[in-house]
C-alpha cells in the first residue's frame, strides 16, 4: 500500500468532512500526495482540518485550493457539486484529474460535466464506505481499507487518467470497480439508498406512535430498532441530496419493495408460515455471503460487547 513516490504531486480536497478527511488521512498514510490543499465552507472546519493534519494548507476559496492541483476531489454534498465545480472551473489546470465522492452519479455528471474545461479529465467516483458521523473529526485513514470505490468515467475518458485515479484509490486501501453511471445509481438505490429510507421511515414511525411511548422505544431498542437508528442518524443534508438526485432509481426500487412488503403483509394475515420461513431462510444466506466477501464481520451482534453497561450501570 505504501507508495515510494506520490501518485499526484498536488492534491486538492474540497469538503473536509468524513470523506474528505478520510481521503486526506489515507493519502498521507501511504504517501500518495506531495501536498494536500484543502477547502471547506466554514473557517472553523478549515482550521480544524489543519490542526488534525490531514491537509497541508487551507485556502479561502475552492478555486484557490484547486489552483495548480494535479488531482481535485470534491467531497461536498451531492447538491453542491455543480456550483462548486463552477467556482473552480477557471482555476483547473490542463491535464488535472477532477473527481468527486458523491453517492449519486448520473445527476452529478449532469451537474459537474458542463463546467469541466477542455483538457481536464473528469472521472466521477463513489467510495463505498462511511459511518453515521460527519465533519472533520469523523475521518480516519482506515475507512476505505478493503472497501470498494466505484468510478463511472464517461465514454472517451483518458485511460491513463482513469488508471492513475485507480492507483490513488488503491493506495487509500480500496478496491476499484468501473461502472456505467445509470447502473451505479440503480445498484446503490437498492443497497444503500433504500435501506437508509426504510431506516428513516421506521425510526420516524416509532417516534410518532402514541400508544408506545418514546421512552419505551429507547428502553427496548436492543430488540432490533437500534440497528435502524445507526442508519437513521446519518447526515440529513447528504441524504436529502441523495434522494433528490437519484429520484428515478429510488422510486423504481421503492415500487418493488412496496409490492414485496404487501405480499409479506398478506402472508402474515393468512398465516402463511411457509412463505415467511422461505424468505427468512433465503435472507439468512445473503448475510453469510456478505461476511464471506469480507464486507462485514461474523462476530455475533456486529461485534458489540455483550457486557457493555448502560450509563445507569444496568445492562
Ligand atoms: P460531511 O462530513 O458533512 O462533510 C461535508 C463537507 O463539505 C464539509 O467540510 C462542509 O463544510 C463541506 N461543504 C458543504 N457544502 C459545501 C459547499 N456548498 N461548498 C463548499 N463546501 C461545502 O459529508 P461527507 O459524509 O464527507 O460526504 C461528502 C460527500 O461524500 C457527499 O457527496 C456524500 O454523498 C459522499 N459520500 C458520503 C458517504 C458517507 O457515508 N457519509 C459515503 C460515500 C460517499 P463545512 O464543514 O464548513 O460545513
Amino acid at each position: 500500500m505504501a507508495e515510494s513516490k506520490p501518485i499526484f504531486e498536488r492534491v486538492a480536497v474540497i469538503g473536509l468532512g468524513l470523506i474528505g478527511g478520510s481521503i486526506g488521512h489515507a493519502a498521507k498514510r501511504a504517501g500518495l500526495a506531495g501536498h494536500i490543499a484543502g477547502y471547506a465552507r466554514s473557517g472553523e472546519t478549515r482550521v480544524r482540518a489543519l490542526e488534525i493534519g490531514f491537509i497541508d494548507s487551507a485556502h479561502e476559496s475552492a478555486a484557490e485550493a484547486a489552483k495548480d492541483a494535479d488531482l481535485v476531489i470534491l467531497c461536498v454534498p451531492v447538491g453542491a457539486l455543480g456550483s462548486v465545480t463552477a467556482e473552480i472551473e477557471g482555476s483547473l489546470k490542463k491535464g488535472a484529474v477532477l473527481t468527486d465522492a458523491g453517492s449519486v452519479k448520473t445527476a452529478v455528471i449532469r451537474d459537474m460535466g458542463s463546467h469541466v474545461p477542455d483538457g481536464v479529465h473528469f472521472i466521477p467516483g463513489h467510495p463505498i464506505a462511511g459511518t453515521e458521523e460527519s465533519g472533520p473529526d469523523a475521518g480516519f485513514a482506515e475507512l476505505f481499507d478493503n472497501r470498494w470505490c466505484i468510478l463511472t468515467p464517461v465514454p472517451g475518458t483518458d485511460k491513463a487518467a482513469t488508471e492513475k485515479l485507480t492507483r490513488f484509490w488503491e493506495g487509500c486501501g480500496a478496491n476499484v470497480d468501473v461502472m456505467d453511471s445509470k447502473h451505479h445509481d440503480l445498484v446503490f438505490a437498492i443497497v444503500s439508498h433504500l435501506p437508509h429510507l426504510i431506516a428513516y421511515n421506521i425510526v420516524g414511525t416509532a417516534t410518532d406512535l402514541e400508544k408506545v411511548t418514546q421512552s419505551e422505544v429507547i428502553k427496548y431498542a436492543a430488540s432490533g430498532f437500534r440497528d435502524f437508528t445507526r442508519l437513521a442518524a446519518s447526515d440529513p443534508t447528504m441524504w436529502r441530496d441523495v434522494f433528490l438526485n437519484n429520484r428515478e432509481a429510488v422510486l423504481e426500487m421503492l415500487g418493488r419493495f412496496s409490492e414485496d412488503l404487501a405480499s409479506l403483509q398478506r402472508a402474515i394475515r393468512w398465516g402463511d408460515g411457509d412463505a415467511l420461513f422461505d424468505l427468512f431462510t433465503r435472507t439468512r444466506a445473503i448475510r453469510r455471503s456478505i461476511v464471506d466477501a469480507g464486507q462485514d464481520t461474523d462476530v455475533p451482534n456486529f461485534g458489540r460487547d455483550p457486557t457493555h453497561k448502560a450509563p445507569s450501570g444496568k445492562k
